[in-house]
């Protein structure tokens, strides 16, 4: 019989659910919008929907070791229970897991997504071969997590590798956490489209047309094509990850920097600043160590990762 886990990794946008094999290969696969209610109870039972028509789809007979679920929220790793989900606010203080595993009847786990995405890059991705490494999704927010000598580090309450709430313009644009100029701020795709608007008066031959709403992906199309604006708004992102990551660089001498999410598609526009700040902010010696790579796994880092955590598991249990 085979093994496997279940995987969902739940956004604001789009819930996806897989069935993952021990070898970390995605075996099927379900993807809907998340319910519009953004309801604790239409949330939870979509889950446990999708989980069931992935798990009657497959005709061999398996063995479901349990199910991972990453979600973007805090969680109270005593309880297991959301503390904070900033999008999905109506999930606050509730136990997803419990709720799923009572639906399902298989045990589940929940786990932030930027770390689960890191736990993901560890297991198959970018950062396999690194004991010490930090992971960075540059998404609508910037989520992070780290490895210090082959474990996911989550500190003393579990919220650690917050990378996009480090501050790196302490009197900047004010932030959804309630600090000012987080990187999260200058570095996340909603920032860059803020970026494109305030930079715009000083590139009045930019190619980007104002009549219509423009998004991260216009700019980064715009930049392929030379256009100076847009190249600008790239470089600036580019500084601010660079100041923080030289911090990180000084702070854990990693081996490597991966950046995956959605708004990594503009790596070429935005990754030589991030190498000249690291260069000109950090020691020398770690700042030559450390590795500046792209994220392996597309969409896919949060789901491995959770059915890494999932297969954990069991291996502890044994
Ligand atoms: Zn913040």
């Amino acid at each position: 019989m085979k093994r496997i886990a279940l995987a969902a990794d739940l956004g604001g946008t789009n819930l996806r659910v897989a069935a993952v094999s021990e070898s970390g290969e995605i075996i099927s696969r379900s993807s809907v919008a998340t319910p519009p209610s953004k309801s604790f109870d239409d949330v939870s039972r979509t889950i446990i929907e999708l989980a069931r028509e992935l798990i009657k789809d497959d005709g061999e007979r398996e063995s479901i070791e349990g199910f991972g679920i990453a979600v973007p929220a805090l969680i109270d790793q005593m309880t297991g229970k959301i503390i904070k989900a900033p999008n999905l606010p109506d999930l606050d203080g509730n136990d997803l897991a419990a709720s799923v595993a009572l639906g399902l009847g298989v045990s589940a786990v929940l786990e932030n997504d930027a770390t689960a995405a890191a736990i993901g890059e560890n297991w198959k991705g970018a950062s396999k071969d690194f004991s010490t490494s930090i992971c960075v999704t540059l998404g609508t927010g910037v989520g992070g997590g780290l490895t210090i000598d082959g474990r996911v580090f989550k500190g003393i309450d579990g919220t650690a590798g917050e990378v996009g709430h480090m501050v790196v313009e302490p009197f900047g644009h004010p932030c959804s956490c309630g600090s000012n100029g987080c990187l999260e701020q200058y570095a996340s795709a909603q920032a860059l489209v803020r970026i494109f608007y305030e930079l715009r008066p000083d590139y009045l031959g930019t190619m980007i047309g104002s009549e219509t709403a423009i998004s991260s992906g216009d700019i980064y199309e715009a930049g392929v094509k030379g256009d100076e604006l847009a190249i600008a708004v790239f470089k600036r992102m580019g500084f601010y990850l660079g100041v923080a990551f030289a911090g990180i660089v000084n702070v854990l001498n990693p081996e490597a920097i991966v950046i995956g999410g959605g708004v990594a598609n503009g790596w070429d526009l935005f990754a030589p600043e991030i190498e000249r700040q690291i260069s000109a902010r950090a020691f020398q010696q770690p700042a030559e160590r450390v590795k500046l790579i792209r994220a392996k796994l597309g969409d896919d880092a949060a789901l491995v990762g959770m059915a890494s955590s999932v297969f954990a598991f069991e291996r502890k249990a044994i």
